[in-house]
């Protein structure tokens, strides 16, 4: 029966003057995740964005690819009234009650809203006849304007808009409206949560994963690509970077004391992150990392690899329980991915006792054992970098 969608949004409401860049981009990703499913036709119309469905469309389909849509807080399936003429509005409403609710034992309010100001009657008064229409023709309803069981929304614009459905939106900005950060992306649960909670956010998302093979497969790189994919379901179109990571992995392993691999190692990838970052434009990097998760998550860890850089680096989980990560990521539909069981470049050189306290100078110290070498392999490492298109 419903044949469009009224979508409302929430904060992009409240930025003044740059309010039609939020809408635009807001009407723009609702396009791209229903440009796939037909051909709908997407608007803006006075604080709301309208989505009109071909004919044959998905409801369901259609209903899950809007709740992808950052920056939309509600999804209102609506019947439109082309006639706004009084007996018709009142005929099409009463059937739109009729057909939605057929037991008739509800409480109902009637709320109204005039964005056609030349329409003849006040939105109060279209509340109290429609209410009163309703009740004539559906004698069993009951009015309940404060906690009533079917809330009836009438907007009369150009057209008449019906709905008493809200579905939840995601929330957030749309993607694009706050600039664009670089995620560190690996295989595992947190990284992929972090990276949908800075882009819901509305920051666009670039990713770098640091592969190094043959320590780790191809097929842990695909799960990578997997995750990227399962964000730009939210994000839309990502760019996602593949450093090989394996001569600056084994040169650190040779060179440095093996409990401090993992926090060089971790440096490293800050520090290629961050370049890439600023050929990309990014304004920030993204990570997964939460206090005390493990040895190279401590305060002191977290200290250390967060000295090479000098670009914010946002840690959207870093108060969270692991708990609190993993329902987030079932919810975004990452988890099943993340927890397939490929090795991650980071296990594999892992030492036995990794520093949980790394001293700054101690590491730095270390460091200087790679002198020699490292510059040339970051280099290199950056020179060949591969570029995956997520679309
Ligand atoms: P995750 O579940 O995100 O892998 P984790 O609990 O395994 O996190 P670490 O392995 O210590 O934690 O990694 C911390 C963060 O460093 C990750 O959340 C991710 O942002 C980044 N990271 C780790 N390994 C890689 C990698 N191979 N490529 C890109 N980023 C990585
Ligand atoms: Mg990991």
């Amino acid at each position: 029966m419903f044949r469009a969608f009224l979508i409302k949004y929430a904060e992009i409401g409240l930025k003044g003057n740059n309010r039609y860049i939020f809408e635009n981009a807001l009407r723009d990703r609702i396009a791209g995740v229903l440009n796939p499913l037909g051909t709908y036709n997407v608007r803006k119309e006075q604080g709301r964005v309208f989505v009109e469905c071909p004919e044959n469309y998905d409801y369901e389909e259609t209903v899950e690819a809007l709740q992808r849509v950052f920056g939309i807080s509600s999804i209102c399936p609506v019947v439109v009234i082309d006639d706004s003429d009084w007996d018709a509005l009142t005929k099409g409403v009463g059937d739109y009650v009729d057909t939605m609710y057929p037991d008739k034992n509800i409480t109902f309010k009637v709320m109204a809203k005039r964005a056609d100001k030349n329409y003849p009657l006040t939105s109060p008064e279209i509340c109290r006849e429609m209410g009163a229409y309703l009740l004539k023709r559906f004698p069993e309803l009951k009015v309940d304007v404060h906690q009533p069981e079917l809330r009836l929304t009438v907007e009369v614009r150009t057209r008449v808009y019906v709905y008493s459905t809200d579905i939840p939106g995601p929330g957030g900005m749309p993607v694009g409206t706050n600039g664009k950060a670089m995620l560190l992306l690996s295989g595992g649960i947190d990284s992929p949560v972090a990276g949908y909670m800075i882009a819901k956010r509305g920051v666009s998302m670039a990713a770098v994963y640091f592969h190094a093979p043959p320590y780790t497969s191809e097929r842990a790189k695909q799960k990578v690509v997997d995750l990227a994919k399962g964000i730009s379901k939210y994000t839309g179109r990502m760019k996602l970077f593949v450093v090989n990571f394996t001569d600056i992995q084994l040169y650190i392993y040779d060179k440095c004391p093996h409990n401090e691999l993992t926090i060089i190692m971790r440096r490293y990838m800050m520090r290629i992150a961050e370049k890439l970052a600023e050929e990309e434009n990014c304004l920030g990097l993204v990570t997964g990392e939460s206090i005390g998760q493990v040895a190279s998550q401590t305060m002191h860890s977290l200290a250390s690899t967060n000295e090479v850089c000098s670009m914010p680096v946002y840690r959207p989980l870093v108060a969270f329980d692991k708990k609190d990560i993993v329902d987030i990521a079932k919810n975004i539909d990452t988890y099943e991915t993340s927890i397939l069981p490929y090795e991650d470049c980071c296990t594999i050189f892992v030492a036995k006792h990794p520093v949980t306290k790394p001293n700054l100078k101690t590491i730095r110290n270390s460091e200087r054992r790679l002198e020699e070498g490292i510059d040339d392999m970051v280099d290199m490492a950056l020179k060949t970098v591969e570029i995956i298109n997520i679309d």
